[in-house]
């Protein structure tokens, strides 16, 4: 390994609180690219960084450092106005999967580089990867045809693209270093950057679940986003949307697989579909086919209800190598060894739900990583049918916990109760969304 920089000097600088120059940055997501610097070295920048912070200037130069990390792709060759979205991490987060097919069938081209789960939350590529010999690992060449012959692409970091990403999403997902602005920003917009796409709707979210916890940090976190997109010559918006509960009922890659294809069919949680509709509809009016966003709603709505958004669905998964029966017929998705019920443990109206640590049960039941190397189980996971606001009798079953072996789901029958904070009084209810933030608005 060598490296021209001295890292021990940047996290020193870091570790009392500087700056890092433009130059620094560039250096270290270069060689760290390259394997020229260690996971201990990048570990404890990435911790330093997590502690300190990064002002906007180091914000901006990270995130154009990991875009540059590999080739940028322009698709204008295969299709005039691509359009993509990202979420900042939730649980039960399955919108890109009933999304973007329906976008794609109302005739918007869209290209999406996505993530494997991250923390507490989970990614959609992990989820897609249910269906058997399904690959996000996409050659240029690949993404490209795909994007011009399914109109819908949906890859992940690869050598040739944002590979700084791939390898700092990796290690910031098993070193507690997840839920920094400066990182989840430099993260997203560096790949939507190397993507391609001309419009980007970013579904920012907030709340228990989120990684930012407070509407004014999401806002924050939105800003830079939607100003990093602008520069770029992008057209950016960002929803600041609710994870104070999960999204819909399923927590679980294959789980959620399935109540997306639900959806698609028409049926699906009503919160999960009204969530959707809000984030397509917003991607169909930025691509300039709508000139409401009612009117974009109302193609969407149409493109659910004859079956072209599911149709688009099948399409994406055989594209990419996977089997399209299991879109036909979800019960031969993969499947837990057990499937017991999950009882409340008191009685009263459900006012708040510890989001992140339901999606905690899911990644200890083997649902996403502890460590870099682990394999994720895909039929594990949860339904929790209830939501805030709901009034609860003891014993009564609020969900269905998946699980591969009796301890975790014993465990997890116990920890899911738990994490619902349960009163005499109502609580109000969640809005879906708080804030619409445009490059507009500055
Ligand atoms: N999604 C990403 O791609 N990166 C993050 O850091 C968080 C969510």
């Amino acid at each position: 390994m060598a490296t021209k920089i001295r890292m021990v000097d940047l996290l020193a600088r870091k570790r009392d609180g500087g700056e890092l120059t433009g130059d620094e940055i560039n250096a270290f997501i270069h060689d760290y690219t390259a394997g020229n610097i260690p996971d201990y070295q990048a570990a404890a920048l990435l911790m330093a960084i997590y502690i300190r912070g990064m002002s906007r200037r180091e914000t901006v130069d990270l995130t154009l450092a990991m875009a540059n990390s590999g080739d940028t792709l322009d698709l204008h060759d295969v299709a005039p106005f691509i359009v993509d979205k990202h979420s900042s991490g939730g649980v039960g987060d399955k919108t890109s999967l009933a999304v973007l097919p329906l976008v794609a069938a109302v005739g918007v081209p869209v290209g999406k580089m996505s993530g494997r789960g991250l923390g507490s939350s989970g990614g959609t590529l992990d989820k897609m990867e249910s269906f058997s010999g399904w690959s996000w690992r996409l050659s240029l060449e690949q993404f490209k045809h795909q994007q011009r012959d399914v109109g819908l692409v949906l890859a992940g970091q690869t050598q040739a693209l944002a590979p700084a990403d791939g390898k700092l999403y990796a290690l910031r997902d098993v070193t507690a270093t997840v839920s920094n602005m400066s990182l989840i920003a430099a993260s997203i917009m560096s790949k939507k950057l190397a993507a391609g796409a001309d419009a980007i709707v970013l579904d920012v979210k907030t709340g228990s679940g989120a990684f930012m916890p407070t509407v004014e940090a999401a806002e924050e976190l939105a800003r830079v986003m939607v100003d990093i997109g602008m520069d770029a010559g992008r057209q950016v918006v960002a929803l600041i949307s609710d994870m104070n509960q999960p999204l819909g009922h399923a927590v679980g890659n294959a789980l959620e697989v399935r109540e997306a294809i639900d959806t698609l069919r028409g049926g699906g949680p009503d919160d999960f579909w009204q969530h959707c509709r809000v984030v397509a509809g917003h991607m169909v009016l930025l691509a300039g086919k709508a000139k409401t966003l009612a009117e974009a709603e109302a193609l969407i709505d149409a493109a659910r209800i004859d079956g072209r958004g599911l149709a688009k669905f099948r399409e994406l998964v055989v594209a990419q190598g996977g089997d399209g029966r299991q879109v036909d017929d979800p019960d031969r998705l993969p499947q837990a060894r057990y499937v017991e019920p999950i009882e409340a443990k008191k009685s009263g109206f459900i006012t708040a739900m510890d989001t992140a640590e339901l999606g905690w049960v899911c990644v200890r039941c083997g649902g996403g990583r502890l460590v870099k190397s682990d394999v994720i189980a895909p039929g594990v996971g949860f339904l929790l049918t209830v939501k805030i606001g709901d009034y609860i009798e003891a014993g009564q079953i609020i969900g269905e916990m998946h699980a591969d072996d009796d301890m975790t789901l014993q465990q997890a029958q116990r920890d899911i109760p738990a994490a619902l904070t349960v009163a005499d009084d109502p609580a109000p209810p969640r809005p879906l969304f708080y804030a619409t933030i445009d490059g507009e608005k500055n």
